[in-house]
């Protein structure tokens, strides 16, 4: 698994770790490498000045001792956050926030097979009511996943009271899960924080939101994120989806992205299939990324 990650260092780091010896080109090869992964200038620096103390401080010059110190390293920084979903509440209510094309649809029909897999009944809520495709692809995936769906009764309608009828739904049958689709349209910021923040409000009045998810793609990395700001301060965001890893050669984004925004990663897509969705553990994702 770890050399058919594309994300992973593996072919970046062979020079590096299959070299005879540490030595000067070590450290601009590492450099490089990291840069190239998406770590970001300012952690690249830090993760190379502290390997270069802890290769001084333990007196090796195995290439295999710095594999294995930079997959510590970046294991640490990983799990400084609790990617824990926090989904104890009966039902735990789930808002899905992302701009227009990170995944955030198909993000959602993974994570209801994931929690169906775990044993959880699921209601989806297609609470993003202007994109007609988005919430056919909606339904189609959920109701793939084993899981019932609100929808809009028609297109455009208030996506508070969607947000409203699938809480509803879930209390009223018991189901332990509602996840709630929202809008991704960045052109008009202002309104849709507004809207979410009404969603929210209006969900409230049943049950608290257990989790705010923003779904953000790896392909476009550290450069992405800048877009999803506005969501990290107005949406009360909890959690992050990292997509498309499959698809990217940005593993170090995983690190810079939880360092950058304060917030952990919860799960991460890795795939275009249903079952393409894992829960997020820093321990396996630093063996696959550092190898
Ligand atoms: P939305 O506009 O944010 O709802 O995005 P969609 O869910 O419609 O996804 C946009 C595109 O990204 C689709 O072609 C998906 O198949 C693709 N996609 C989503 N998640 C992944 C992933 O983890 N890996 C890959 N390779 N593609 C993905």
């Amino acid at each position: 698994m770890a050399e058919r990650a594309s994300w992973s260092l593996g072919a970046a780091l062979r020079g590096v770790f299959g070299a005879k010896r540490i030595d000067e080109d070590t450290w601009d090869d590492l450099e490089s490498a990291l840069i190239r992964a998406d770590f970001g200038p300012a952690i690249t620096e830090e993760l190379v000045d502290r390997l270069r103390d802890d290769v001084a401080r333990f007196r090796t010059t195995d290439p295999k001792d710095l594999q294995r110190m930079l997959r510590e390293r970046v294991e640490d920084r990983l799990a400084k956050y609790d990617p824990t979903l926090k989904l104890t509440e009966r039902p735990a209510v789930v808002l899905v926030v992302g701009v227009n094309g990170v995944g955030k649809t198909t993000t959602i029909g993974k994570f209801a097979y994931y929690l169906r897999n775990l044993g959880r009944s699921v209601v989806v809520g297609a609470a993003d009511t202007f994109r007609a495709a988005a919430v056919e692809q909606l339904a189609t995936w959920a109701t793939r996943a084993g899981s019932v769906v609100v929808r809009p009764e028609r297109e455009g309608q208030d996506p508070a009271s969607v947000a409203f009828q699938t809480v509803e739904l879930a209390k009223r049958d018991g189901v332990e899960v509602a996840i709630i689709d929202t809008a991704g349209r960045l052109q008009t910021k202002g309104g849709l924080m507004d809207e979410l923040g009404k969603i929210r409000r209006v969900v409230e009045k049943q049950a608290p939101v257990s989790e705010v998810l923003l779904v953000l793609d790896a392909t476009t990395g550290q450069n992405g994120l800048a877009q999803a700001e506005a969501f990290i301060e107005h949406a009360g965001v909890t959690g992050l989806v990292i997509t498309k890893l499959d698809g990217s050669a940005k593993g170090g984004f995983v690190l810079a992205v939880q360092e950058k925004t304060g917030l952990p990663i919860k799960l991460i897509g890795q795939g275009e299939g249903i079952g393409d969705l894992t829960g997020f553990t820093p321990h396996v994702f630093a063996q696959k990324l550092v190898g």
